[in-house]
């Protein structure tokens, strides 16, 4: 089965999604689900409180849905400072799957268009995937990485290519193979124009680099995004020959059709 292995309800700060309507719209669509609710401590230093979530009260709540097309995890906002307390949440608790993500860079909010005023395109990529790079070398407890295209989405910048950083990509990749941690294929924007160019550029360096597999993400905030762009990425990511997975109580399932 497939699985949308990024979505948010309720208990993300951003969401008022019932659990209830994404099974129902899951099961419509013939898709597996992870739900995967923001924790983002280090917006602490980003905008001066952290995004959170009772982890109790989420297992409580949707722990007693969990099944073979159901499963429970979480979306940890990743930055230096921030590690030790991350761990703890993952390896604290049963989940399916952890993502990592960079919401921030060094206490810095990548969604903020201020903050990339005046910056150059070239100087702002070669940190940010020299960040990630450190951060999955940090947090090597993840299963996934998110959406490495996320400052792309808010920066006045162009789309990220691996021609354009070749050794920084490098360096990324042989940091998610070493800890074997997947990258996601994050599909809030359609895989058209430059984004859809950009997507084929990142995807073919990672299989070039050894990678094998990844996930595929709706990051839907409502139940009808899920699974969103899926088939455009299916068929980019057999044109690549990477594999599907998903994960369940952490380990590597790969996806048949
Ligand atoms: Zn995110
Ligand atoms: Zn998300």
């Amino acid at each position: 089965m497939i699985f949308d292995t990024h979505l948010h309800t309720e208990f993300s700060f951003d969401s008022a999604e019932k659990l209830e309507a994404v099974l129902a719209s899951a099961k419509q669509k013939n898709l597996g689900v992870i739900t995967t609710e923001h924790k983002d401590l280090n917006y602490l230093e980003a905008v001066g409180f952290p995004i959170d979530f009772n982890v109790d009260d989420y297992f409580k709540a949707y722990a007693p849905y969990r099944s073979e097309n159901y499963l429970l995890g979480i979306e940890l906002g990743l930055d230096r400072g921030y590690t030790a307390e991350n761990r703890r949440i993952a390896l604290g608790y049963d989940f399916d799957l952890v993502i990592g993500s960079l919401h921030t860079m060094a206490g810095q909010n990548l969604s903020s268009r201020r903050f990339f005023q005046g910056m150059e395109a070239g100087n702002f990529y070669r940190q940010y995937l020299t960040y990630a790079k450190e951060m999955v070398e940090e947090n090597p407890y993840i299963q996934s990485l998110a959406h490495l295209d996320y400052p792309s989405r808010y920066a006045p910048f162009p789309e990220l290519f691996v021609e354009d950083y070749p050794e920084e990509f490098q360096g990324l990749f042989e940091a998610l193979l070493a800890a074997d941690v997947t990258l996601e294929v994050n599909l809030k924007r359609p895989l058209e124009g430059e984004v859809g160019r950009s997507f084929r550029s990142i995807f073919t360096g990672y299989q070039k680099a050894g990678g094998r597999f990844v996930t595929l993400a709706s990051d839907a905030h409502i139940a009808e995004d899920i699974g969103r762009n899926f088939e455009d990425a299916l068929k980019l990511m057999e044109e690549i020959g990477l594999k599907v997975c998903y994960y369940k109580k952490r380990e590597r399932i790969i996806s048949e059709r």
